[in-house]
């Protein structure tokens, strides 16, 4: 099988990825940008690397010099490069601040552990000198994950898990591997390439994410519907934590007590820093094959969908797009065009495994397909999504840099809710912001419900950064009124607290604190992230 490609590295500091595929806008985009938004180019232009404002780096010097003693100098970085390229994550509001110069959230330092050992030393010297830690894998996180509140610490050090990036050991018999929390999704991939496998694990930000980061912040990736979502892959994992070390997972299922691993899975670095993973491994596929499907609606691709979902082995990536997101995904809308007009959705269902599997399933769900009413499109559509399925975050810069807002939202919720949730946040983000486009896709399927995935594209005000907050608060309370979760796989960070605090309640929302209060008792860990306050 053919090693993946390894992502250019640093990836871009005020922007998305390899700063060498900088995507250039399709003239449709363009001219749907100032027909239909008013999308006018932004007053000023992107602040450059030189331009960007830093606050002064605040840990004294004894305590840089003792981290030093534990990591070796050359792993602790308090140079502008590093503090720049370790602030926030990769949400637009992000990306908007740093584009804007705007680095006021940088740490202090950087530091790079070479070992769990190191880790919890670390772990120990912030929690003496009351630094905050910002466990910090790939840097990807778009709810606010990597901004921690800095009040009342005598500094913040951004942990950068990066050095910790092993394949430790595969176990085929039981086919686990132990892996670092420091590699990116490609580098894992390739590694495990070599022994026949795969992890499955394909999100959007593959190229630059790390297996940490999605342990911390419970990812599903865009192949969900065969291999599953991280938090289900993950069957055990070694963690620090300022009270000591935690070995989690003898078994793939037990009866012994609460699993603790649901602990740490979702805990976004709050609880204590993951240096260690054994993950579900599957053999590598010999065969992929991707192919398109229309619908005539929205509602009809989604019972189409959850049929497959409740009565068939579902095919490994299964996605429909709305109306809106079906038209502006097309290069020629009318390829979809129904005899009414109507350019439909779009389905993109992909199988993956060995020939006669691929060849069952496919067979299975071609035919439910066609009886819930959808036409076989052929492999196209299927193939073209495949080949473009990591390029949409390079287009948000070109976005961004040609004055209009553009950002994504998600959530799930059971089948029953779903008609209602999807009108909801959509009515919600037409009200704050006027008139923008609003496009949705379902993504990952389960028996019982499904995720809805909004993204926004609109023309920027003044004041953009306000502009988004407005509408993602207006979604936001849309979701938890229409029974949706905050996020099916982006996490809570700082973004999504208040929201969070509402779905779990007071009494959910004290059991997080005891935890916290036990392991990190000095509350270093990403503070602000994660535990609502009342
Ligand atoms: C363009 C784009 C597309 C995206 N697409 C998807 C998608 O398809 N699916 C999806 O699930 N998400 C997606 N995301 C969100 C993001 O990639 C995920 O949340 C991912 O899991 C973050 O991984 P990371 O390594 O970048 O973690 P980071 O962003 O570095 O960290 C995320 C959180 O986890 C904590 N953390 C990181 N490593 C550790 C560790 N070892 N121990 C403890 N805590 C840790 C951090 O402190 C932080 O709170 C996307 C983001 C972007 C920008």
């Amino acid at each position: 099988m053919e090693s993946p490609l390894l992502p250019a590295e640093p990836m871009l500091w005020s922007g998305w990825g390899d700063p060498a595929r900088a995507a250039e806008l399709p003239a449709p985009v363009r001219e749907l940008l100032t027909e239909l938004l008013g999308v006018r180019p932004p007053a000023a232009p992107a602040a450059t690397f030189g331009e960007v404002r830093l606050p002064p780096a605040a840990l004294p010097p004894a305590v840089l010099a003792a981290l030093a003693a534990v990591t070796g100098e050359e792993h602790v970085r308090a140079d502008d490069d590093a503090r720049i390229r370790h602030t926030r994550g990769k949400s637009t509001p992000d990306l908007l601040l740093m584009r804007a110069g705007d680095a006021s959230d940088a740490p202090d330092a950087v530091v790079l552990p070479g070992s769990h050992e190191e880790v919890a030393e670390v772990l120990r010297l912030c929690a003496e000198h009351r630094v905050a830690v910002v466990p910090f894998g790939g840097g990807t996180s778009v709810v606010g994950g990597l901004t921690p509140a800095r009040r009342g610490y005598a500094g913040v050090v951004a942990l950068d898990l990066g050095r910790l990036d092993r394949l430790r050991s595969v176990d085929p018999v039981s086919m686990t591997a132990d892996l670092e929390p420091g590699l990116r999704a490609p580098q894992a991939e390739r590694l495990l390439a070599g022994h026949g496998l795969t992890l499955g694990h394909f999100p959007q930000s593959y190229e630059y994410a790390t297996l940490g980061g999605f342990a911390a912040a419970r990812s599903s990736g865009q192949a969900s519907a065969g291999y599953g979502r991280f938090d289900d892959m993950v069957v055990g994992m070694t963690v620090a934590t300022p009270r000591g070390t935690l070995e989690i997972g003898r078994a793939p299922k037990s009866a012994a007590g609460p699993d603790l691993r649901q602990v740490f899975l979702g805990s976004e670095g709050a609880f204590g820093v993951i240096t260690s993973l054994r993950l579900r491994v599957h053999r590598a596929p010999a065969v992929r094959a991707y192919e398109g499907w229309r619908f005539e609606t929205f509602a009809a691709g989604t019972a189409a969908l959850r049929r497959l979902a409740q009565e068939g082995a579902p095919p490994t990536v299964l996605r429909l797009s709305d109306e809106t997101e079906t038209m502006v995904g097309l290069a020629k809308p009318t390829d979809l065009g129904t005899p009414g007009g109507d350019s439909g959705c779009l389905v993109v269902a992909g199988f993956e495994g060995a020939p006669g599997d691929v060849a069952h399933r496919r067979e299975q769900a071609a035919a439910l397909l066609v009886e819930a009413g959808g036409v076989h499109l052929g492999p196209e559509p299927g193939e073209k999504w495949a080949q473009g399925r990591f390029s949409a975050p390079y287009l948000r810069d070109s976005l961004l840099a040609a004055g209009a807002t553009v950002e994504t939202l998600e959530t799930a919720c059971f089948w029953s809710d779903l008609p209602r949730l999807y009108d909801a946040v959509r009515l919600a983000l037409l009200g704050a912001l006027g008139s923008p486009l609003v496009m949705c896709h379902i993504s990952h399927v389960y028996a019982t419900g499904a995720s809805l995935y909004f993204t926004v594209v609109t023309a920027q005000t003044g004041d953009p950064l306000a502009q988004w907050a407005a509408a993602k608060r207006a979604a936001g309370e849309a979701i938890v009124a229409a029974g949706g979760t905050i996020s099916h796989h982006h996490g809570v960070g700082r973004d999504h607290l208040e929201a969070y605090a509402a779905e779990i309640g007071d009494l959910g929302g004290e059991i997080l604190r005891g935890i916290k209060e036990r392991l990190d008792p000095a509350g270093i860990l990403n503070p602000g992230v994660l535990i609502p306050v009342y």
